[in-house]
């Protein structure tokens, strides 16, 4: 028997300094959302936020909102926000685009400052969208630049003098192992490459401090533990000592000096501005903002120990009440190796994930047998890993995983 009687995970949850979060979330009763990882739940106050967006500052206010409205230094402003969550300076992290833009926008800035080195180098099974455009660079480059993936564990005794560019996600978005970011980033440098950090499972999910890691640059997505909306955009920090040497290759308008200068050559703008591009979306922009003040108010220590709490119960009860029922751990036991999901192999995942939904609990499945189990503190109670873990084992024990309508895989598992 596990310690995580009913009564005893009440008992947290009563003393749970977080506690008071879940109620600013809109959740419907009964639902246990355990995919917070892939996209975030609904902060209250934003419904309220965007609708006072599109009824006057864009149904009345039209153009003039850009300077009334302030929706001109939006970028910076919600950028500046993310980069107290990441231990960036303010200057540091602006809002734009997608986090796949902007992993195309960091490797090819940080490949014009090593412009005798050529290779981009990552590990395989990383998120498919960094393997991608690392490999998009590579196809554009004729010849420049070669885009290299080995395995996790080799990636530090792959690194050399060739390398400009090392290419990683801190918490990987299948095992939900994290890295240690200052480490990795003092070993790169100690060869000169760069290393350009994906976040998309880090902030808001564990503390980072980009700065005390000596950190070249990141990049990160707004929808998952930010809890910005279905697409918000995403951000870019770019350490203050690359950014006058940093050349912005996606050298859009709203990128330049002065914009509304209309000039025919480019001039990039002085600071972080420079990686922005386009007009920025600015209603995309008005809800990831709600949700990382909200993110802003909790104690990121105790968002930190939470999580790992919750992850250990979990565990432990998976360990209890599915023990015989062919799931395999992925994600690391230990606390310091683990981000804030945990994820179990299973032969009929996808089915299982499927028939929990239908019960109320949403986790999600990433090929070829993972299933994922995002833990969000602030919406998550430590009860809410019993309910899980107790409809897991009845989908087990009923076979109700076995279904013919999951013959054939939806378009978004
Ligand atoms: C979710 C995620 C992305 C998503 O990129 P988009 O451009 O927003 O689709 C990128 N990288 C990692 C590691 C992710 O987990």
């Amino acid at each position: 028997m596990s310690d995580w009687s009913r009564a005893a995970l009440e008992a947290l949850d009563e003393s749970d300094p977080l506690a008071s979060f879940r109620a600013a979330f809109q959740l419907r009763e009964g639902l246990i959302y355990l995919d917070g990882n892939s996209l975030g739940a609904l902060p209250r106050r934003t419904t309220a936020r965007l609708e006072r967006a599109v009824a006057q500052e864009w149904g009345e206010g039209l153009i003039t909102s850009w300077l009334g409205a302030d929706w001109m230094n939006a970028p910076r402003r919600v950028g500046d926000k993310i980069g107290r969550l990441l231990g960036a300076a303010p200057g540091e992290v602006i809002v734009a685009d997608s986090t796949s833009i902007n992993l195309f926008k960091a490797m090819t800035a940080a490949l014009s400052l090593r412009p005798e080195r050529s290779v981009i180098l990552s590990e395989t099974g990383n998120f498919p969208t960094d393997l991608y455009m690392m490999q998009g660079i590579a196809a554009f480059s004729g010849g420049r630049v070669r885009a290299e993936a080995v395995p996790g564990d080799m990636v530090l005794d792959r690194l050399g003098e060739d390398i400009a560019v090392l290419l990683l996600t801190q918490v990987h978005y299948k095992t939900g192992r994290s890295r240690d970011m200052a480490e990795v980033t003092r070993r790169a440098h100690e060869v000169g490459a760069l290393v350009v950090w994906d976040l998309s499972h880090s902030a808001g999910a564990i503390p980072v401090d980009l700065n005390a890691a000596h950190a070249d640059f990141a990049v990160g997505c707004g929808y998952k533990f930010l809890n910005g909306g279905p697409g918000a955009p995403a951000y870019i920090f770019a350490a203050q000592r690359h950014q006058a040497a940093a050349v912005p290759v996606l050298s859009g308008w709203f990128g330049h000096a002065e914009p509304f200068a209309f000039e025919d050559l480019y001039r990039a703008a002085e600071g972080i501005e420079r990686f922005l591009c386009g007009t920025p979306s600015v209603l995309g922009l008005t809800a990831l903002e709600c949700g990382v003040d909200l993110m802003a108010e909790a104690d990121m220590a105790a968002v930190r120990a939470k999580s790992l709490q919750l992850g250990r119960v979990f565990m432990d009860l998976m360990d209890e009440l599915c023990g015989g029922h062919g799931f395999t751990l992925v994600s690391p036991r230990e606390d310091v190796q683990r981000g804030s999901h945990v994820s179990y192999a299973h032969p009929e995942g996808y089915g299982i994930m499927q028939a929990l939904k239908e019960r109320g609990v949403i986790g999600d499945f990433r090929d070829p047998d993972v299933l994922r189990f995002g833990l969000t503190p602030l919406y998550l109670r430590h009860v809410d890993m019993l309910e899980a873990v107790l409809a897991i084992r009845e989908v087990c024990e009923t076979r109700a995983w076995d279904d013919p309508r999951w013959a054939v895989r939806a378009a978004v598992t």
